[in-house]
């Protein structure tokens, strides 16, 4: 339940994480915005406020007259709309000559401060326009225009215009204050539809946190249903469930496994118990002592077998057991175990030998294949009666190699050929001291799936019984070094 809440706890973080970083980018959008637009919008009303001044000075030229060095405005007094212009240019006016001395400043220009001699001279030695922002004593912010002024006699002066700039601070202002107060609501409102959204998006994750948090030990067959939707969400859930399984096979397994053990266990356990009792409370003369012991001593053998075989497989399967590949030869490696199991197979009276054909390569760990012929041929010398013949051949066919152990024993009937392979199983039926550990065939189907081998078997009760083992054949054409590891393998 703990785990549970954490796992809620942890989605509610992510939530949080990805509504805090749309946040940020959101605020850090808007500012850039706010900042570039606020710039445009300054470049606008300059520029505007620039044409006008453009425009006044083209004005100024037409009414502007020079005379006995003092400014005289040329204008019909009676048309109201010249007498409004001219007015406007005579409000921020400075007129100097051209040595920098000036002539008149109209009272606000006066308050602005009038320009000095040397940058009126420099200004006139320029020829260009001259732009300057000036303040009033009362702070107010006035763009000039100043320029050089020709009068009929071609006199040159030094004029200046200007223009209050109080509207455009009052709109940028404005721009300014409406900005960072919606700035706030932006913000706000953008993060909590990104909260929305990340919560809705985060919904399944968190439906599959309490699904997860369902499954447990003794539960495992549970699945959290897909959502259909086809995305990343649904692929997690598959991978999740895919892994579920896993975990459930893997269970069921080591449940089993620990089943079969107990189980195998117990039985030579109790039969050494009953030697012991027997030594204990019956037996009476040296012999009959000595005879339950023995027992007790060849249960203790089998016990000992059983767990030895056992830790082989349960490191085989676990995969602790590397395999040691090389390229060898198979069939001199089944002729030399063929050779091994003759006296066997001679005190047996049967028919044992090899037909193995061209070289046919495998690249595979030596001791395992070895381990897995001769555990094919033990079962087949085991469960072929006397006059019976057992026949290892091998031969290659398309990019595999294939081993045929083939015997004519007591055969294994249909309905149980489907568990030999499993761990512990015995046929129904056998003789009791032919039976083995019933861990061989595991072990040899672990060897085969090892090698990225497959194993078939065909069998008919009474006529004999053919165990096929396919294996991949070396891709590398066995070179000159090759030849010097087949001794060994012949060996
Ligand atoms: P065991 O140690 O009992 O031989 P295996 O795992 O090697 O265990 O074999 C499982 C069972 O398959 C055996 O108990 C036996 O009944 C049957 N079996 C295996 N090989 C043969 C064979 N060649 N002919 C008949 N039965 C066989």
């Amino acid at each position: 339940m703990r785990t549970l809440l954490e796992k809620l706890r942890f989605v509610r973080a992510l939530r949080f994480r990805l509504t805090l970083t749309n946040a940020i980018f959101l605020t850090g959008l808007l500012l850039a915005l706010g900042f570039f637009f606020r710039g445009v919008l300054s470049n606008i009303l300059d520029r505007q406020i620039r044409d006008i001044l453009d425009e006044e000075w083209g004005a100024v030229k037409g009414y502007l007259v020079i005379h006995r060095r003092e400014p005289t405005w040329m204008y019909d007094r009676t048309d109201q709309e010249e007498s409004f212009i001219v007015e406007r240019l005579r409000r921020v006016f400075l007129l100097a000559d051209s040595s920098g001395k000036v002539l008149f400043t109209s009272p606000i220009y006066e308050d602005l401060g009038v320009n000095s001699a040397d940058e009126i001279r420099r200004v006139l030695g320029s020829k260009q326009p001259f732009w300057q922002v000036r303040r009033s004593s009362e702070g107010e912010p006035f763009q000039i225009r100043g320029g050089t002024f020709v009068d009929d006699n071609d006199q040159v002066y030094f004029v200046a215009i200007g223009r209050s700039l109080a509207v455009n601070e009052r709109t940028l202002r404005e721009f300014n204050n409406n900005f960072f107060l919606a700035l706030p609501i932006l913000i706000l409102s953008g993060s909590l539809l990104g909260w929305f959204v990340a919560g809705r998006a985060l919904r399944p994750v968190n439906d599959l946190a309490l699904a997860a948090g369902r499954i447990s030990g003794s539960n495992l067959s549970l699945r959290i249903p897909l959502r259909r939707s086809g995305d990343e969400l649904d692929h997690l859930i598959g991978t999740f469930n895919h892994m579920v399984e896993r975990l459930e096979q893997s269970f069921e397994m080591t449940r089993q496994f620990s089943t079969d053990v107990s189980h195998e266990l117990r039985t030579p356990l109790t039969a050494i118990r009953g030697q012991l009792e027997v030594a204990l409370f019956t037996a009476s003369s040296k012999e009959q002592y000595r005879e339950a012991m023995i027992n007790a001593l060849e249960e203790v053998d089998r016990l000992s077998q059983t767990v030895r075989a056992l830790l082989l497989l349960s490191q085989a399967e676990s995969g602790q057991l590397a395999l040691q590949k090389s390229l060898i030869e198979l069939g001199p490696v089944v002729e030399d175990i063929v050779d091994q199991f003759q006296i066997p197979a001679e005190e047996a009276r049967l028919q044992l030998r090899a037909e193995t054909g061209g070289p046919a390569w495998i690249e595979a760990d030596r001791l395992q294949i070895e381990r897995l012929v001769a555990n094919l041929l033990s079962n087949a010398v085991k469960y072929t009666p006397a006059g019976g013949s057992v026949t290892a051949r091998v031969r290659t066919g398309e990019g595999a190699v294939v081993l045929g152990i083939e015997d004519t024993g007591i055969g294994i009937s249909q309905e149980y050929l489907p568990h030999i392979f499993d761990r512990f199983y015995r046929v129904p039926g056998s003789s009791k001291e032919k039976q083995g550990l019933g861990l061989g065939l595991s072990f040899v189907a672990w060897i085969v799936k090892a090698h990225g081998g497959n194993i078939d078997v065909d069998s008919r009760p009474g006529e004999g019984t053919r165990f096929t083992v396919t294996l991949p054949s070396a891709t590398e054409a066995p070179a000159p070094v090759i030849e010097q590891t087949t001794p060994a393998a012949q060996a």
